[in-house]
């Protein structure tokens, strides 16, 4: 069988910062992370590769990425996936959930078709095992980048239709919407994970639907009711229970220091996960100018804003977003590392396979270049792929 060992490591992974490690991996497992020298020579089945004290962390698992490289998931492109997918490989994301906007039906149903063919052609980059779809029933006054146009209301059917062409693994909706509790309810059934986002709800709007199942929050903080004294809102409903899984953007623009400092240290870290959001002019240089949803959006100093001046999205890259919250909140990368790939392979269901450096866990791998936060080199399933 095909060997790789892996030497010098700095293994970062949730409860784990070991220097000098060995990390042997045997087809597409990890056979083995041991803090000593285990004498191994590269002959025809072994590969070695010498990673000089770089960090080597779990692949970083994004559930809520648009695009990347000029292309967005949405695009009329059956190109578009795999150029997404080619970025956020680069970006040391193994896993992702490719990221639909609020558009038509039909728009829906043609990504999901070329998601569809991208596993059918093996997923040569990261793997998007499905797909999320943010929106299209979210709350027309919360829109944020999102077109009001196609705004509509729950629709099991609808849902169904996209899940039959290629797995739906979560929607963003607003739970306040008519039907928006019994539809927590659907989605699991269906395997969905249901997620409240765009959504202009009350702490009361939300409990019928928590008592449904649903227990995700879309970009924390960002295109929700924020916290007052007497309503506390969304924002004040994910510091009030714990068990809610919450989106964070960590690029230091969509949410300020002192609210991520809020967030990692006053929520369990067992329920906060690091997205990027990003969009298709993320790897982009500034002044790159495109059309989202129908709507005109312009890079510039790294941010992503409508003309109106809203923010779009993000042009984050896993890496950095982990960087940003250990550099403002000063907590062990041992400890926030489980926000990057862990948590999020907990609530889809692969907390089996994906999310440690660990004996018999799927070698995707992130090597981490601790001056620049920059992957230097990535593998997944076993192969290096960077
Ligand atoms: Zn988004």
């Amino acid at each position: 069988m095909k060997r790789t060992v892996i030497v010098n490591a700095h293994v970062i992974s949730p409860d784990v910062d070991m220097e000098g490690a060995t990390i042997v991996i045997e087809g597409k497992k990890i056979k083995l992370v041991a803090a000593n020298k285990p004498a191994h020579k590269a002959d025809r089945d072994t590969t070695v590769v010498d990673v000089r004290g770089q960090y080597v962390m779990p692949g970083f698992i994004d559930v809520h990425t648009h695009g990347a490289l000029t292309y967005d998931f949405c695009d009329a492109d059956e190109n578009a996936i795999f150029e997404v997918a080619r970025g956020k490989l680069q970006e040391g994301v193994t896993t992702f959930l490719p990221t639909t906007l609020t558009v038509s039906h039909e728009e829906l149903v043609a990504a999901a078709k070329n998601a569809r063919k991208y596993a059918d052609a093996g997923m040569p980059y990261a793997k998007a095992p499905g797909i999320h779809l943010e929106g299209p029933f979210i709350n027309v006054k919360c829109c944020g980048a999102q077109n009001p146009k196609y705004v509509r209301k729950p629709s099991v059917k609808e849902l169904k239709e996209i899940a039959k062409v290629y797995p739906v693994k979560q929607i963003s909706y607003a739970v306040e919407t008519e039907g928006g509790a019994k539809f927590a309810k659907d989605c699991i059934k269906l395997g969905v994970v249901p997620s409240c986002g765009h959504t202009g709800a009350k702490l009361k709007d939300l409990m019928p639907a928590y008592r449904n199942g649903l227990r995700h929050m879309t970009h924390f903080c960002n295109q929700m009711t924020p916290l007052h004294h007497r309503e506390i809102g969304m924002v004040g409903a994910g510091f009030l229970i714990e068990d809610l899984n919450t989106e964070v953007i960590c690029d230091r623009i969509h949410l300020c220091d002192d609210m991520l400092r809020l967030i990692f240290t006053r929520r369990s870290l067992a329920h906060v996960q690091m997205i990027t959001d990003s969009l298709r002019c993320s790897h982009c240089k500034d002044g790159y100018e495109f059309i989202m949803g129908g709507i005109k959006v312009k890079l510039q100093n790294g941010e992503a804003r409508l003309e109106a001046g809203n923010l779009a999205g993000s042009t984050l890259w896993m890496g950095k977003g982990l960087k940003n919250v250990h550099d403002v909140t000063g907590i062990p990368l041992k400890d926030l590392v489980r926000c990057t790939s862990w948590n999020q392979a907990i609530e889809f269901g692969w907390g089996k396979e994906l999310g440690k450096v660990e004996k018999g866990y799927t070698a995707d791998l992130v090597v981490i270049n601790p001056r620049t936060w920059k992957p230097s080199a990535v593998f997944v399933d076993g192969e290096q792929k960077i």
